[in-house]
C-alpha cells in the first residue's frame, strides 16, 4: 500500500479537497495499527465535520472500516437474511417483536447488536433482563441459532470493522459524532460486515432521536442507502417519528413485557403499525411478498420463533421478569387531552432511574424505567397516574422527576398528531 503522512491528508479535507481512495486506504489501516495517532484522526474527523465528503469518499471510508475486519459469510444459512438497523430512540424496542416475526415468515435476522449509551435503551440490555439469556455466541452458536430457529440477536465481536470501534470511541470525546458522513459509514460498516442481503434502516426524526430535523434525518438515511446498494446490501430505509416515546414504556424489562404483548396479539398500536411495517420491507427487501407478517403476529407463529430464540441463548421465555423495588406514580394535574409527551425527556428520565449507562462499563437496573399511561392524543383526567417512574431505589425519583419538569402538555383541544412513518428512501 502506498504510504502518505498523515498532516497531508489532514490539510486536504481542512482545505475543502477530495481524499484519493489510495489516501483513505492507507489512513484507515494507519489508524487501525496505531501509525496514525489519535490526535491526527481527530483533526481529520473534524475537518471532514467541517467540509463533508463526496459520495465516492464516504463509499471508500466506509469500504476501508469494512477492510479492518471480516465480512461474513451468511450463505450457508439457507434462508434469505435481512437486518434492521435503527438509528435509536425511546422505548424502541422494536427488534425485539421483529426479529421473531421476520423469521416466522421465511427469512433469516442475524442482529448484532450493541448496549445502550445515554437516553436511548440497547437491545441487549432489554434481552438481558430475561433471567438466564446470554448475548455472547460463539461463531458456531450463531450459525446454527441461525439456521435452525431463524433469528439471532447477540452481541458484535471485534471481528466486525473493528476500526469502528476506535474510531467512534475517539469522535466520542472529540465532538466529531455528529457528522453524517461519520456516523453513515459507521453504521453502515458495521451493517454491509454482517453479510445480510438485504437492509431496512429506520431513522428517527424528533426530540429523542439522534437527527432532531427531518432534513438531516433525510440526508443521513440517503447516504446509508448509497453505502448499502453500492456494496450489494438491498437497502431501504424509513424516516419515523420520535417525538414521543414508542409505545408505553421505556426501560429494559417493562420493554420485554411490552414486546411479548405485541407477539401475544396485544399491545400498542404504534409498535404493532411499525413493526409489521418494517417487517413487510425486510421480506419485500428478499422476495418474500407471499406471506403477512401481520397475519404472522396474529395467530402465533412469531411468538412462537421468539420463545425458541429466547430458549436458545439459554432464557426462559416463561420466567417472571424482573421488578423494580420501588415506584412513584406521576399525576395529571388537569383533565383535557394529552398534548406533548417529549420523548427525550422520558429517556433521560428512564436512564437516570437506573434503565440506562452514562460509561460503558456501567451497569443497568433489569426493572428500571417509566411506564407511559398516556400517549399524546389520549384523553387524561385530573389526578389519575400519567407516568408511573420505577426504580432499585427511592432515592433515584427526584432527578428523574427533574428531566421530566416541563414535559409534558395537557389542553382541550385535539392533539396535533403526526404520522408515525414520515419518509420512505430507496428500493
Ligand atoms: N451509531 C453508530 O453505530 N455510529 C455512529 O456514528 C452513530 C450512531
Amino acid at each position: 500500500m502506498t504510504s502518505f503522512d498523515a498532516v497531508e491528508l489532514i490539510r486536504v479535507k481542512r482545505d475543502g479537497g477530495t481524499l484519493s481512495d489510495d489516501q483513505i486506504d492507507w489512513g484507515m489501516a494507519a489508524y487501525t495499527d496505531g501509525t496514525m495517532a489519535d490526535e491526527q484522526m481527530s483533526a481529520l474527523c473534524m475537518a471532514i465535520l467541517l467540509r463533508g465528503m463526496s459520495s465516492d469518499e464516504v463509499s471508500r471510508w466506509t469500504g476501508a472500516m469494512i477492510e479492518s475486519g471480516e465480512r461474513m459469510d451468511l450463505s450457508a444459512v439457507g434462508r434469505p437474511t435481512a437486518d434492521k438497523h435503527s438509528t435509536g430512540g425511546v422505548g424502541d424496542k422494536i427488534t425485539l417483536p421483529l426479529a421473531p416475526l421476520v423469521a416466522a415468515c421465511g427469512a433469516a435476522v442475524p442482529q448484532l447488536s450493541g448496549r445502550g449509551l445515554g437516553h436511548t435503551g440497547g437491545t441487549l440490555d432489554k434481552l438481558e433482563s430475561i433471567p438466564g439469556w446470554r448475548a455472547a455466541l460463539s461463531r458456531t452458536e450463531f450459525m446454527t441459532q441461525l439456521r435452525e430457529v431463524g433469528a439471532v440477536v447477540c452481541a458484535a465481536g471485534d471481528e466486525l470493522a473493528p476500526a469502528d470501534k476506535k474510531l467512534y470511541a475517539l469522535r466520542d470525546v472529540t465532538g466529531t459524532v455528529e457528522a453524517i458522513p461519520l456516523i453513515a459509514s459507521s453504521i453502515m460498516s458495521k451493517k454491509i460486515a454482517e453479510g445480510v442481503s438485504a437492509l431496512v434502516l429506520d431513522v428517527k426524526v424528533g426530540s429523542g432521536a439522534f437527527m432532531k430535523e427531518a432534513d438531516s434525518a433525510r440526508e443521513l438515511a440517503s447516504v446509508m442507502v448509497e453505502l448499502g446498494e453500492a456494496y450489494g446490501v438491498t437497502t431501504v430505509a424509513l424516516l419515523t417519528a420520535m417525538d414521543q416515546p414508542l409505545g408505553h414504556t421505556a426501560g429494559n424489562a417493562l420493554e420485554v413485557a411490552e414486546s411479548v404483548d405485541v407477539l401475544a396479539g396485544g399491545g400498542p398500536p404504534d409498535i404493532i403499525e411499525l413493526t409489521v411495517t418494517l417487517a413487510r420491507e425486510m421480506l419485500a427487501a428478499v422476495g418474500l411478498t407471499d406471506i403477512d407478517p401481520a397475519d404472522a403476529l396474529r395467530d402465533g407463529r412469531a411468538m412462537d420463533v421468539w420463545r425458541k430464540m429466547i430458549a436458545a441463548q439459554g432464557g426462559d421465555p416463561d420466567a417472571k421478569l424482573p421488578r423494580a423495588r420501588e415506584m412513584h406514580v406521576v399525576r395529571a394535574p388537569a383533565s383535557g387531552v394529552l398534548q406533548r409527551l417529549d420523548a427525550m425527556a422520558v429517556g433521560v428520565a428512564a436512564w437516570r432511574l437506573g434503565a440506562g449507562r452514562a460509561r460503558k462499563e456501567d451497569p443497568v437496573s433489569a426493572g428500571a424505567g417509566v411506564l407511559l399511561h398516556a400517549k399524546v392524543g389520549d384523553p387524561v383526567t385530573e389526578g389519575a397516574p400519567l407516568l408511573e417512574l420505577h426504580a432499585d431505589s427511592g432515592d433515584r425519583f427526584d432527578r428523574a422527576l427533574a428531566a421530566l419538569e416541563g414535559s409534558y402538555e395537557i389542553g382541550s383541544a385535539p392533539a396535533r398528531t403526526q404520522p408515525l412513518i414520515l419518509d420512505r428512501i430507496g428500493g
